[in-house]
């Protein structure tokens, strides 16, 4: 194999309740990339499409995880790489993860599978570092296992992928506008009184519960996040209106996507998921503020090659 073609999803993170530590990948949409192996052992982005990052390899995180990877396993060749954007960075649904994971994966496949998923998202989360500052996991992990997963732990990384119902649809409405990630960060509470604690587990628990024994009434009723929601909603114009009308046209639960600006709900089966969209447009299409609205399948495999 001397080039291949993958395609990394855009991944929901915190779920609502489980703020940090939950996400979900989507399946109809993600980034393309292409990468083709060469023998010089230069890293080279020669094509970036919908999106204007950088193409110094140091500076891009496709660019930074690929470097890491060839270091790690002690390779002979390099790599050209063309990157396809099909969804905005900054967005709260995962560019820079997708990205990142999507590189690991197929750099991983081009190394004949010598690492695991584990060991593919400690890799990923690097690109984080340098898309964010912090290495962060959920999305990452989530763009790599596919379906829902939880980050346990960080010291030591131990990820848990969970089942995932395939009824399950979700609706997704990106208000273009900029929020700094920084910025989501800083109003989200230092510390929180044990009872909200307790609140947001109980619900964790709950979700995972409803994940496993598909019973969508428990899903729905966990979907309720106390500890960042509250802050960060007055960040993203109508939040309140468009979670109540979705919530009405028959969504099992709304949350931030995230750091935002994107909403995700959850629903049971396409129909609904789509009279949710409908819904999410009532409010926005008289906002003045541009968006895009995506009906999309919950990915059960994360990347994979095209
Ligand atoms: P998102 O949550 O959509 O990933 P972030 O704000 O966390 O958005 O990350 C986007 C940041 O990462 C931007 O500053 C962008 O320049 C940087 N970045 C570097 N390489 C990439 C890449 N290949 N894809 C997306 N973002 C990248």
């Amino acid at each position: 194999m001397n080039q291949i073609k993958v395609f990394a999803p855009a991944t929901v993170a915190n779920v609502s309740c489980g703020y940090d530590a939950m996400g979900f990948a989507l399946s109809e949409l993600g980034d393309d990339m292409v990468f083709t192996k060469t023998a010089t052992k230069a890293i080279r982005i020669t094509e970036i499409h919908g999106a204007d990052l950088p193409f110094e390899a140091d500076k891009n995180v496709v660019g930074v995880v690929a470097r890491l990877m060839l270091e790690d396993s002690q390779v002979d060749f390099g790599l050209d790489i063309k990157i396809h954007k099909n969804f905005k960075p900054g967005s709260g649904l995962g560019s820079s993860a997708a990205s990142a994971a999507g590189t690991a994966y197929a750099v991983n496949q081009l190394l004949e599978s010598k690492y695991d998923n584990l060991q593919l998202t400690k890799f990923a989360m690097q690109g984080e570092v340098t898309a964010c500052g912090s290495a962060i996991a959920d999305n990452v992990a989530a763009c790599i296992y596919g379906g829902f997963i939880l980050v346990r732990s960080y010291d030591p990384l131990d990820i848990v992928s969970i089942p995932t119902p395939s009824e399950l649809v979700a609706t997704i409405i990106h208000p273009q506008i900029e929020i700094k990630t920084e910025e989501a960060r800083k109003v989200v509470p230092k510390s929180i009184p044990v009872k909200t604690a307790i609140a947001q587990w109980a619900n964790v628990g709950g979700l995972i519960s409803g994940l496993y024994a598909r019973d969508f009434d428990l899903i729905g009723r966990s979907l309720i996040d106390y500890v960042a929601e509250p802050e960060r909603k007055l960040l993203i114009p109508h939040f309140t209106n468009v979670k109540e009308a979705a919530m009405n046209a028959g969504a099992l639960g709304v949350g931030i996507s995230g750091s935002g600006p994107s909403i995700f709900a959850l629903s049971k089966g396409m129909f609904a998921a789509k009279q949710v969209a409908e819904a999410m447009n009532t409010i926005y299409e008289k906002s003045g503020i541009d968006y895009i609205i995506y009906v999309s399948n919950i990915s059960k495999t994360g990347a994979r090659l095209i």
